[in-house]
């Protein structure tokens, strides 16, 4: 599997829809078909690793957590080599119902080794997604510019206009997150 589409894939499997937070992995089904889609079997098992190793990446990418608390997935995982003609391959051996949540957690660490500091949670605080950040500036903020990023601005407009205005806008001055949609 890509690592990098596989892990954000993960990542991004709890967003925030019409304002509720939902889990699309919480239905087996579909995490099954995810499971089949990079290669795995689908299982209950299998599905349990996953599940419990995306949890864990998303509180590290947030910073909630160090990334000690990765290590847990990995015990008893190694890479052993082997030849395949000419070439040598480093093939990962462990249990079968393990091994994509171990890649998942092996692509976070190739993004923290290869582009430090480009994956990170949208700057929406009401967004739970993440982005890796492929910008020569590294200054992506936003999931997507389409949605995260016109809402942000939209809304910092408005809070300007209303500091701006000095009176309040009908309604009071609770700020609600608007939901354009
Ligand atoms: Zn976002």
């Amino acid at each position: 599997m890509s690592g990098e589409e596989a892990l954000l894939e993960a990542l991004n499997s709890t967003p925030v829809v019409d304002g509720v937070p939902r889990d699309l992995w919480r239905d087996g089904p579909a995490l099954s078909q995810w499971a089949a889609r990079h290669g795995g079997g689908g299982g209950p098992a299998e599905r349990e690793w996953l599940r419990k190793t995306r949890d864990a990446l998303q509180t590290v990418v947030r910073g909630a957590s160090g990334p000690e608390i990765l290590a847990a997935f990995l015990a008893g995982v190694r890479k052993v080599p082997r030849w395949s003609g000419d070439r040598l391959d480093w093939v990962l051996e462990v249990e079968a119902e393990r091994r994509l949540a171990v890649e998942l957690i092996l692509a976070w660490a190739r993004i923290q080794e290869e582009s430090p500091g480009r994956l990170r949670p949208c700057a929406n605080s009401d967004c739970r997604l993440f982005l890796v950040d492929h910008s020569r500036a590294n200054t992506a903020r936003w999931c997507s510019m389409r949605t995260c990023g016109n809402r942000l601005k939209a809304r910092r407009h408005h809070e300007r206009r209303r500091r701006a205005g000095g009176a309040a806008a009908p309604g009071g001055t609770g700020a609600r997150p608007d939901r354009s949609s």
